[in-house]
């Protein structure tokens, strides 16, 4: 399904690789996509907008049931008219806020989604670039967070298989193609 998409991929373990790859993330065919959401989980700009008008008016019907999400934390739902099965909806935090520890914040999105997609037994799990949009996150740094956590995240999340960092647009591939490869050395 996604071998028609240029990949760099790393391997964590055996059965666990990690992967960035251009696309939009609401054509993928995963078990599920991670949406950069707001804390009131009900729709928003960006990869946000773009999940709901792609799964359908029933993502946020089932969105106003969970009574919005903190920063750093993850809720799941389905992914209705996706062709995901599974939304993880996780809020990251503003980099131009007084919020305190802003990156303990991002690493907390993609620890808590990667441990829900854990507890429901998901295999493949597709992450955006949280917080880089209208969050203002420099790309550079929310890469190293992401792919940093990702990593540190896998050996108590057994099930997942497959994680991949979907790039929007060319420019931010290559940021995380070179940030994956500073990791890959780092572990040889
Ligand atoms: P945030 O509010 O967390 O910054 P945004 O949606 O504004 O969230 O942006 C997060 C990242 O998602 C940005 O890097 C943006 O380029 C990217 N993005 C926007 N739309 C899509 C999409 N359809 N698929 C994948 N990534 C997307």
């Amino acid at each position: 399904m996604l071998e028609e998409f240029d990949m760099t991929e790393i391997r964590c373990t055996e059965n666990q690789v990690l992967r960035a790859l251009e696309a939009d993330i609401t054509t993928l065919h995963v078990d599920a996509i991670v949406n950069a959401a707001n804390r009131s989980l009900l729709g928003g700009g960006g990869v946000d907008g773009a999940i709901h008008r792609a799964a359908g008016p029933e993502l946020l019907a089932e969105c106003r049931t969970l009574h919005g999400c903190k920063t750093g934390e993850a809720k799941l739902t389905r992914g209705y008219n996706l062709p995901a099965a599974y939304v993880i909806h996780t809020v990251g935090p503003r980099y131009y806020s007084d919020e305190p520890d802003k990156p303990g914040l991002l690493a907390s999105c993609y620890r808590n989604s990667l441990r829900l997609a854990q507890e429901h037994g998901l295999h493949t799990v597709a992450f955006p670039s949280i917080s880089t949009g209208a969050y203002g996150y420099p790309l550079d740094e929310a890469a190293h967070i992401a792919v940093r956590t990702v990593m540190a995240s896998l050996a108590s999340c057994p099930d997942v298989h497959e994680v991949m960092f979907v790039c929007f647009g060319a420019s931010a591939l290559r940021t995380y193609e070179s940030v994956l490869k500073e990791f890959d050395k780092k572990s040889i």
